[in-house]
This record gives C-alpha cells, structure tokens and sequence, in this order.
C-alpha cells in the first residue's frame, strides 16, 4: 500500500454563544484536518493543531513529500521520518501521524488500540470540560448562576467530575469556585483551570483561597515557560498541579515531569506529536509517579484518537481500588466534534466508548466536511 495524496482540511465553524476563557474570547471554532489517500483506495484522517493558515502550506511544502509513496504501515518509522524525535512543526506531525495509525488499522482490519498493543477497556472515563464565560452573562450574578447551573447539569448527566475556567479576577474566582462547590456538594470532582493567566504570587495566593473546596487539581496556573514556578505552587499550595498541553516534543516533557513541576501532566495528542510521543510520555510519567491526563480539546477526530491512546494504558497503581485512566471531554459548543462524524461518538454516564471499527473507528460526513470547509 502506497500513499499518493495528503489533503489539508481546514474547517470553521460559528457558534451561537460566544465565550471567553482568561486568554482569549471563542466566536468561532477552527480545526485543520488531514486526509491520506492510498493506492488501495483506503483513506486515513488526522487533525493538526497550531495556527489554522500555517498548517497547509507546511503540509503540501515540507511534509507531504516525506509521505508520497510511503507505507503507512510503517507508521513508526515514518513518525522518525517526519520528526518525531528530532523535531518540526509538532502540529502538523501529530495529524500526519494519527491519520498514519488510522490507515494502519483499517489496512489491517483492526482498531488503532489494537494496533498499539491491545486494549484494556471498551470505555473511557471522562470529566467535563466547561464552565467558561459566556458573553451574553452581564454581570457577575449572572455568571455564577450561569456556571451553577452548568455544573449541576454535568452531574445530572452522570460526569464525576467538571473542571472550571479561572484566571479572570481573584477574588472573584475564589468565590465562584466555592460556589461551585457548595452547589455540587462533596462528592464530585472539581478541578479550576487558570489557562497560565498568572504570576507565581497571584497563583499562590488564589491556590490557597481554594484549598478548601477540595480541588481535583489546578490547571495552568503560570505559563508553562515557568517551570520554578510550577514547583514554587507546588510546594506551597496543598493542591495537585497540572499542566504541559501546549508542550511538544519529548525534551519539554522530560524537563516539566523530571523536575516536578506539576503532579498531573496533560500532553494533548494533536499537539504533542500524535500516539508515538503520546506513548513516550507515558513512560516519563510512569518513571516518575506522575499521573497522565490528556488534555482534548479538538474534533471529533481528536477525540476518537485519544479515546484509543487511552483503552491501551493500564488502570494506575496496583490496588484493590485502582485509579482508571481519565480523558477532558470539552462540552463547549462545538460543532467540529459534535457534527463531524456519521454516527457521533456520544458520553452515557460520564463515559465515552472506544470506536471498535478498524483504524480510528470514525466515520467522516462528507457534507459537514464540506458545511465546514474554508478555502486554504
Ligand atoms: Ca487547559
């Protein structure tokens, strides 16, 4: 089997409700999907991360040629070829490399996780990413009672835990947190997410107003680039740290989990460099006794990805009462993940199912490919 075409998809979608997060403000989702064509007619499909307009050209310029002719079940190999370990555009690589999986499997008539090794579960355990600030919310009453009821809804739908966006005033994320709390009561999960909006001070300071709302953990607290800092949160805060989703490559890693700068590690497989250095950072975190909980926040092509990276990682810490690995399930509006696929990948009870079909075990729709297509 050869490869004879790689086609770059770049996607947007508008929403109805525009949100902001402590970065920036969402009126719109964008994505950048690729496509492998094969001798043998079988397609396989990936999805790139990094500026939307980028990614193309470094396709169709740089990447591309590596792939023309190439087996795609050599995807290990071709994951060297593009990269993997010595770098490049991550973004591009990760896509590229997903689709190489998703070509394997269905070349092989088995589903990626089987093609990784095997799978432990047929269902993955994942939490609810939400609670942003939506536009139309006014004042700060609004705001609370908006994510209040949000939350409430996560529980209801059977999620064990959500995870909220802060980093907008402290004072104010502090008392929101709490009311979060108080509404949820104790047994479900709450983890905050600053997305890096701090300084060390700051973050202490918001960190230990926290404490006692029994935080899963705290997210980006500082950029990523502060790695001191992390440790200074860490150690002062009695709450886990986590972060690394915006990292690629295996040397960022190695420095964030060798060094201790957070307790939970977050690479994202679109991000990172697909399923190859998604593997690798597992053994760092595993060396290390730091947990591993993917950050996922893309298509549904992302999401099924992750979904098989994680069937193939086995519960943590031998024990009677076993931790099982768990997954970021974005609820934000998206029609990119919810509208993408034929028959959508769809949660019951804080659970989504590994696709079992060969490769990925997804199924594009070709007319919302093309609802959503932009011209590249
Ligand atoms: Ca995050």
């Amino acid at each position: 089997m050869k490869i004879t075409e790689v086609i770059t998809h770049p996607l947007r979608a508008s929403i109805s409700n525009a949100f902001y997060y402590s970065q920036g403000f969402y009126p719109a989702r964008e994505a950048v999907l690729v496509e492998l064509r094969t001798d043998e007619g079988l397609t396989g499909w990936g999805q790139c991360s990094g500026a939307p307009a980028a990614i193309p050209p470094a396709v169709a310029g740089v990447y591309a040629p590596l792939l023309q002719g190439r087996d795609p079940r050599d995807w290990q190999v071709l994951w060297h070829t593009l990269g993997g370990l010595r770098g490049g555009h991550y973004g591009v690589i990760s896509g590229l490399e997903i689709a190489l999986l998703d070509l394997a499997g269905k070349a092989s008539g088995v589903p990626v996780s089987r093609l990784l090794g095997g799978a432990f579960r047929n269902r993955i355990k994942v939490y609810a990413t939400g609670l942003y600030r939506l536009q139309r919310w006014e004042s700060l009453d609004a705001w609370r009672e908006g994510l209040v009821e949000e939350a409430l809804g996560y529980k209801a739908e059977g999620f064990s835990a959500t995870k909220v966006k802060i980093g907008f005033v402290p004072r104010q994320d502090v008392a929101l947190v709490h009311a979060l709390r108080e509404a949820l009561g104790p047994e479900m999960g709450l983890a905050v997410d600053a997305n890096c909006a701090w300084d060390v001070a700051t973050a202490v300071w918001v960190g230990r107003g926290i404490e006692g709302a029994e935080i899963a953990w705290y997210e980006e607290p500082l950029p990523p680039t502060d790695l001191e800092g992390y440790r200074e949160v860490r150690r002062t805060v009695a709450i886990p740290v986590a972060g690394g989703e915006s990292l690629a490559g295996l040397h960022p890693f190695r420095e964030m989990i060798a060094t201790r700068a957070v307790d939970v590690v977050q690479p994202d497989i679109i991000i990172c460099g697909g399923f190859s250095a998604m593997a690798r950072i597992q053994t760092l975190a595993d060396a290390h006794h730091v947990r591993l909980v993917p950050h996922c926040w893309g298509t549904a092509v992302s999401l099924a990805a992750s979904l098989h990276f994680l069937a193939t990682i086995p519960d943590a810490s031998p024990s009677i009462t076993p931790t099982e690995p768990l997954l970021e399930y974005d609820r934000s509006e998206n029609p990119l993940r919810e509208d993408l696929l034929l028959t959508p990948l769809r949660q019951t009870g804080g659970y989504l199912p590994v696709p079992e079909a060969p490769g990925l075990g997804i199924e594009l729709d070709p007319q919302a490919l093309a609802r959503y297509r932009v011209e590249d």
